[in-house]
């Protein structure tokens, strides 16, 4: 069970990326994900953590050079940049925010790599791409924005090549929300435009149903939420008015938002999950 369902479609995240994407993607370096950090108080800022996050799922997704990569949920570009440089692949990201079609399009003129790195506006939910038509598929940070994560997933196997291999990162519930105050939860969730995050234990029933075969999969939230969200909350205290207006407030609002935003998150007991699946050959 999921902590709360609400209204939230793929027209509002396209509407909240839209108008977030620069102000996040400033305070990451140019990444939409969390931080990671495997040895607490290394002092690494969030970007440098960010990308380090990104590297780990690379280095899951095994061997990708000369092959075709879909980066579901592909943010300004980043990963996908990142990931076409060091592992020599080629991708196509998707979005549903055309800012970040935008952004990402720029950005991979900039590097280099607009000849094997392209991005389109399209929703995960029904994806714009033939059967078996990827060699491994890549979904960060994106699956908790999903109305339904098994329609998503389903599409990611249908154009996942046999024998192709799946990688997400996750932000998931630990456990499910039993006491907390629902109100609050769902001010958050709709605040961030998440209509519920997957509980950790259901990610492998979702992902055998989805005709996939979890190959390994792990919880290393307490090396990523705790150190991201307090990293974020410095960038926000450190350039109120712009978050503010990226999130369609007023500063004093915007803060007493975010004070409680830090309330409901440590109350959520989230994990972060990162997986990779494949499909059977
Ligand atoms: N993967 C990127 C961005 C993460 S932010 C990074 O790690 O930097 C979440 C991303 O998921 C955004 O790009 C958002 O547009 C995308 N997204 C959310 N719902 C989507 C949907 N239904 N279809 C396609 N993309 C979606």
């Amino acid at each position: 069970m999921t902590t709360a369902s609400q209204n939230i479609t793929p027209d509002h995240v396209a509407d909240y990326y839209d108008r977030l994407t620069d102000v996040f993607g400033e305070a990451a370096d140019g990444n939409l994900h969390f931080g990671y950090w495997p040895h607490p108080h290394d002092g690494s800022p969030l970007g440098a953590a960010a990308d380090r996050l990104t590297d780990h799922l690379i280095g899951k997704l095994g061997d990708v050079a000369g092959r075709r990569v879909l980066d579901v949920g592909c943010g300004s570009g980043k990963p996908a940049v990142r990931l076409a440089l060091s592992a020599r692949a080629e991708v196509v990201g998707v979005t549903v925010s055309p800012v970040q079609v935008e952004r990402a399009t720029a950005l991979a003129e900039r590097e280099d790599v607009a000849d094997r790195v392209r991005f389109v506006c399209a929703d995960a939910m029904t994806l714009p791409f033939p059967d078996a038509s990827f060699d491994a598929v890549w979904a960060l940070e994106c699956m908790f924005h999903m109305p339904s994560p098994a329609q998503v997933l389903g599409e990611i196997s249908r154009v996942l090549r046999p024998g192709g291999r799946l990688a997400v990162m996750d932000v998931v519930q630990r456990e499910p929300v039993t006491t907390l105050d629902r109100d609050a939860v769902e001010r958050g969730h709709s605040m961030f435009a998440v209509p519920a995050h997957i509980e950790l234990a259901e990610y492998p029933r979702l992902i055998l149903g989805a005709g996939l075969r979890l190959e390994e999969m792990a919880d290393l939230g307490d090396e990523i939420i705790r150190p991201s969200t307090e990293a974020l909350g410095r960038a926000a205290a450190a350039n109120p008015a712009a978050f503010a207006a990226a999130f369609g407030v007023d500063t004093e609002r915007f803060e007493t938002l975010m004070a409680e935003w830090v309330r409901i998150t440590a109350a959520l007991h989230l994990g972060y999950v990162v997986l990779t699946a494949k499909r059977p050959a």
